[in-house]
Order: structure tokens, then C-alpha cells, then sequence
């Protein structure tokens, strides 16, 4: 069956967006509390101080009287990402099941072993 181009893109780049949050929390980079002003996704801070929207990919400034707002609006983009990386692992948990070539199941096992964390990462963020 033929896919919509247009959600194709979307699928795309959500996932790259989700690749580039995975590499920033391998860094140690710190997922905060804090909601990107433009997309509502949750801000990361850098080791440098700064702050970061990995969905942007651009720097953040973040007003003072913005962050209750912030606030409000991350604790729901933390929803939205946690519905997401739910999402994948279960993506990939069936394609595991189908799947023989065991290079493919290696690559399938890191990649879930990623989201898992990602996953444990974002419930914590969502604590705070
Ligand atoms: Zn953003």
C-alpha cells in the first residue's frame, strides 16, 4: 500500500526529532522543566548553560514570567513524548517478533534499549 508522502515527512521527522533527543540525553544533557516558546516541546539545557529545543534546533531564552506557562505547557509535551516513545517501543517490539536476521534484531534490541531509557528519562522529568 502506498503512503501519503506528507506523512511520510511527518513520521520522518518526528523521528529524527527523537533521534537528536536521544543523542542530547547520551550526552548528559539535561531535559528540563521548561517548554520551547514556538513548538511546546520540553527544552533541554546544555552543558553550557543555554537552553536548547531539540525539535528547533535552535536556542531558547526563557523569560521569567513565561515559566509557569512553561511549566504547564511542558508537563503536557512530556505527555506527548512519553505517548510517543511509548509508541515506538511498541513499533519496534513488533518488528522484533518478525523479524530473523539477527544483525536487524541487534540493532532492533539497541534501539529499544534507547527508548527504554529515553522512556525512564522523561517519567523522571515528569516528576519534577
Ligand atoms: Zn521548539
Amino acid at each position: 500500500m502506498a503512503r501519503n508522502s506528507r506523512e511520510t515527512d511527518a513520521k520522518a521527522a518526528e523521528e529524527q526529532y527523537i533521534k537528536r533527543m536521544a543523542d542530547f540525553l547520551r550526552q548528559g544533557q539535561t531535559l528540563t522543566e521548561l517548554a520551547c516558546p514556538v513548538c511546546a516541546s520540553p527544552l533541554f539545557r546544555l552543558k553550557s548553560g543555554e537552553l536548547w529545543c531539540a525539535r528547533c534546533e535552535k536556542k531558547v531564552i526563557v523569560v521569567k514570567e513565561e515559566t509557569e506557562l512553561a511549566k504547564v505547557t511542558s508537563a503536557l509535551s512530556l505527555e506527548t513524548l512519553e505517548a510517543t516513545l511509548l509508541a515506538k517501543i511498541q513499533e519496534i517490539q513488533e518488528k522484533m517478533l518478525h523479524e530473523t536476521d539477527v544483525e536487524e534484531l541487534q540493532k532492533l534490541g539497541s534501539a529499544l534499549s534507547g527508548l527504554l531509557e529515553n522512556l525512564e528519562r522523561v517519567r523522571k522529568a515528569k516528576r519534577i
